[in-house]
């Protein structure tokens, strides 16, 4: 089937990562030492690779096999395919018996499978949430792509996209002038549309926040809306803020590729800058899984944050930013403003299953939907067993986002697809609000192809740049 199977990293893409430019020569003996090695430094995953009791508790739980039918799609299938190599070659079993246990050797047949199917997981985790073990598919597939990197085997899109914010500082490979004059221009137009001289700082040091948001969110619609929306509650609550040129991206495609050091080179440039730049605090963008990676792997990455404000959390999501900013009193809304919509709330997988947000449990679920409530008149749940930590995928995320995957993110969509339909035909839902880049970029371009207009997809703080009332009250520091 076409566009099913992604693109193949060449030398120029993986050589700027320190991954090997071509497959390495012996990489199957490469490889398995790698798996050996990694078995070792990660107990989860020893773990992960002997408690599988094939219930099938998790077999309908992907939305990839929801979507195409594939078996290897399943997530224990899919599992199965290093599961499979594991035995071969660090149990007793495997190594006298391996037909017995349905052990495989790790050849070309094995390796381009896992290129396949590993590239078929958008490590949203949903399957872990069913299983009874608590395995977690989404990490198996992180360890099998860094494998395949150690090996020179590498996945176009996502080492591509490493090397740019290597080199420029964000995804989109957007230079530092080009950043100005777009935040110039979005200047210009709030002041068209406010009357107010609202600002998007760049490299401004001493400001108290470092924003920290998608590079989507600069360029791309709907995402600048949300950039809109978090420029006004700065200025509304009056509180400094600036972006950084070089840091000028939250996402960490490193998490992708299942690489430690990439994480945490990537996000080494957002803890140097915040230094550099003499802020109070960092707060994240509209991101999903840049959330995830602030949120559980930013200390371990590049801690102690000791420099920053001990009074705030580190990091805060933007959404809590002005979620409290709204709790105190700082902020009014004009809920009217979004009377044409109808709004649904899709959660993304990286924020609800692998973060959390604010003080208290379930924080990542229940602050933007106050958030949401807050800004406008109607609001309608999807199927419970669709949303929360039970939410589907968009399809696009883990690194999938790209063409050659088209069919694939076409029929990853269809579940969340099918429980926003019924939603849109019962209740009139016009609008779906999220918080991830890719997400939006994904839904973007799906809901076309499924009869729903593209404009149907926003940012939580798209609404919040809609309703917000400019000059109305002076926010509370
Ligand atoms: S982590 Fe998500 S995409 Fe990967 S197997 Fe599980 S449900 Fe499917
Ligand atoms: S639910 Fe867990 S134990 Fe059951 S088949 Fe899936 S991964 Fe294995
Ligand atoms: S893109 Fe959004 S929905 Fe898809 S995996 Fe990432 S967070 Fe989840």
């Amino acid at each position: 089937m076409a566009h099913l199977r992604p693109y193949p990293a060449a030398e120029k893409h993986m050589t700027p990562l320190d991954f090997p430019g071509t497959r390495v020569e012996n990489w199957q003996q490469k490889g398995i030492e790698k798996l050996g090695e990694m078995l070792h430094k990660y107990r989860s995953l020893q773990v992960y690779m002997d408690i599988c009791v094939k219930c099938g508790a998790c077999a309908d739980k992907c939305h990839y096999y929801l979507g195409t039918g594939d078996p290897n799609n399943m997530p224990v299938q899919r599992a199965e395919l290093l599961r499979s190599v594991y035995r071969r070659y660090f149990t007793p079993a495997g190594k006298l018996f391996p037909k017995l246990v349905r052990a495989t050797d790790f050849d070309e047949t094995a390796l381009q499978k896992w290129f396949t199917y590993f590239h078929q997981c958008s490590q949203c985790r949903r399957c872990s949430v069913f299983c009874p073990y608590g395995i977690d598919t989404a990490e198996i597939s992180m360890a099998a792509r860094e494998i395949m990197d150690a090996i020179g085997v590498g996945h176009k899109y996502t080492t591509e996209i490493v090397g740019k914010v290597h080199a420029i500082g964000n995804n989109l490979g957007i230079p530092g002038p080009a950043l100005t004059g777009t935040l110039q221009f979005l200047e210009d137009d709030l002041l068209d549309n406010t009357g107010h001289e609202i600002r998007l700082p760049l490299d401004q040091e001493g400001a108290d926040v470092l924003l920290v948001a998608p590079s989507a969110d600069f360029f791309s619609e709907p995402h600048i809306s949300s950039l809109m929306g978090y420029a006004k509650v700065f200025h509304q609550a009056g509180i400094s803020f600036t972006i950084s040129s070089f840091a000028s991206e939250a996402a960490n495609f490193g998490m992708f590729i299942g690489s430690f050091a990439q994480k945490q080179k990537i996000a080494k440039r957002i803890a140097d800058k915040a230094r550099e730049l003499r802020v109070k605090r960092i707060v994240v963008g509209e991101c999903g899984h840049a959330w995830r990676v602030a949120y559980s792997f930013w200390n371990t990455l590049n801690g102690p944050f000791d420099f920053l404000d001990p009074n705030y959390p580190v990091p805060q999501h933007i959404c809590e930013f002005t979620h409290q900013l709204n709790e105190r009193g700082a902020l009014v809304f004009d809920k009217e403003a979004n009377d044409d919509l109808t709004v649904t709330f899709h959660d993304s997988c990286n924020v609800a299953r692998a973060s959390r947000m604010g003080p208290s449990a379930g924080g990542q679920f229940e602050i933007p939907r106050a958030l949401i409530r807050a800004t406008t008149n109607k609001f309608v749940e999807m199927d419970a067993d669709t949303i929360r930590e039970r939410t589907f995928c968009c399809g696009g995320g883990g690194g999938l986002l790209t063409d050659e995957l088209m069919d694939l993110r076409v029929r990853g969509v269809l579940p969340r697809i099918t429980a926003l339909k019924r939603v849109m035909e019962e209740d009139g839902v016009n609008y779906v609000a999220l918080i991830c880049a890719i997400c939006k970029a994904q839904f973007n371009k799906m809901f076309p192809m499924y009869g729903i207009p593209m404009e149907a997809v926003g940012g939580v703080h798209a609404l919040v740049n809609n309703a917000i009332q400019i000059g109305a009250k002076r926010g509370i520091v």
